[in-house]
């Protein structure tokens, strides 16, 4: 007697789908041009085909750990040939937008950060903390030093304040990427692809670190990609590399700062403009400036029929634009020395880092540690790209 095998579409998967960016997969008939076009995907069992199928499906199982979603580097070639207009790449993108909310704990954050609708309470977490802080030391006031000069550190400071609430989100957001790291590895380990026995998180971080030295640092597969993907690969390279160099920087500065508080040596902050760390940090400002008009430039431009921007794009782009420019601008205020409009202007620079940082696990930037995971592991199972000609 023939097998029957029966199939549960997960509806509500489905619309879930639909809603964080994949609205458009019901129109897929299946020709496989995608698959075809990709310029990543593997020669054996190639997507973004099958995830069309399964998304179609509700194959809600199938598609949890499907490592393919995160080896699709968002080039768009697959929607631009599409035939149907399913925005194929629209999809992969909007799995990927699902797992944030899956793999980072706690899953309410996930929730949070899914739709506009919720902005609100995302602005009011971290803009209360300041605004108490800014009534506890100054009652909303603008206050200079004996000089007559702004310092920020007269309404929000650095040793009671701003220095250990960063280093505990900092703490806190390492330990649920490590958490989420080991969930995502777990995932692909329990899928009906992986190895028998599955692959041992150390070999998967071993593998990753060569990812990231091959292709991350490099950012190599943008160069891979067909199409005209210039503004993109130069936009993401300047907000890469404008924040590593801003890093580089805080690092410095929060470093040097408790050095000074145990050792009584003074930093002398502000910095002036000619210290090597400041000009790196404006220097990086530029770069991040750069980088961010190239990349909302090409977002605006986007094909809305073969492509779209969702909530998860534009929340990105929206929170970085808000502390570059905040801080660019409170710097300037600072020095030109007006109370009134730098200190309201540094409260929306932290709010901003804040939300930039302390959600980090589930935006899209947190495809920087996930999908990063993902390539070590599809290069440790043997799943590489196929072969350019
Ligand atoms: S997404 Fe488009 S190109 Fe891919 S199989 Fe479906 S109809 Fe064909
Ligand atoms: S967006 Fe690019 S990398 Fe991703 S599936 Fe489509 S063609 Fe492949």
């Amino acid at each position: 007697m023939a097998q029957t095998n029966r199939i549960e579409p997960d509806l509500q998967f489905i619309r879930d789908l639909q809603a964080a960016g994949g609205e458009s997969l019901k129109k897929c008939y299946q020709c496989a041009t995608c698959s075809v076009v990709c310029p990543l995907s593997p020669e054996q069992n190639p997507y973004p085909r099958k995830e069309m199928i399964w998304a179609q499906w509700g194959l809600k199982d199938k598609l949890v750990g499907d490592l393919d979603m995160w080896l699709c580097h968002n080039c768009g070639q697959c929607s631009e040939q599409c035939p149907r207009g399913a925005k194929p790449a629209d999809l992969m993108a909007a799995m990927r937008n699902m797992a944030y909310q899956n793999i980072a704990q706690p899953a309410i954050m996930g929730k949070l950060m899914s739709a506009p609708k919720y902005l609100p309470v995302l602005v009011a977490i971290p803009a209360v903390i300041f605004l108490v802080v800014w009534f506890i030391t100054a009652g909303f006031g603008t206050p200079v030093d004996e000089n007559g000069n702004v310092l920020w550190r007269l309404v929000f400071p650095q040793t009671a304040f701003i220095d250990p609430l960063f280093a505990l989100t900092a703490i806190a957001v390492a330990l649920i990427f490590a958490r989420g790291v080991l969930n995502l590895i777990k995932t692909f380990n329990d899928s009906p692809q992986a190895p028998v026995g599955g692959v041992p998180v150390m070999d998967v971080l071993k593998s990753t670190w060569q990812v990231i030295k091959d292709e991350i640092l490099t950012h190599a597969k943008f160069k891979s990609c067909g199409g005209d993907n210039t503004d993109r690969y130069y936009g993401h390279m300047g907000i890469f590399f404008g924040f590593i160099a801003l890093f580089i920087v805080t690092a410095y500065v929060g470093a040097a700062y408790w050095l000074g508080v145990f050792t009584g040596l003074d930093l002398k902050t502000p910095m002036s403009l000619w210290n090597p760390f400041k000009i790196l940090a404006n220097v990086a400002t530029i770069g991040l400036i750069i980088g961010l008009v190239l990349v909302t430039k090409r977002r605006l431009n986007l094909d809305d029929a073969k492509f779209k921007s969702c909530y998860y794009d534009w929340y990105l782009l929206g929170v970085i634009w808000v502390v570059v420019l905040t801080g660019m601008f409170s710097q300037l205020l600072r020095l030109a020395n007006v109370p009134g409009i730098a200190y309201p202007v540094y409260f929306l620079h932290l709010v901003s880092i804040f939300m930039l940082f302390a959600y980090l696990p589930w935006s899209k930037l947190a495809h920087l540690v996930y999908r990063t995971i993902a390539l070590g592991y599809a290069r440790k199972v043997g799943r590489e790209p196929k072969p350019q000609v």
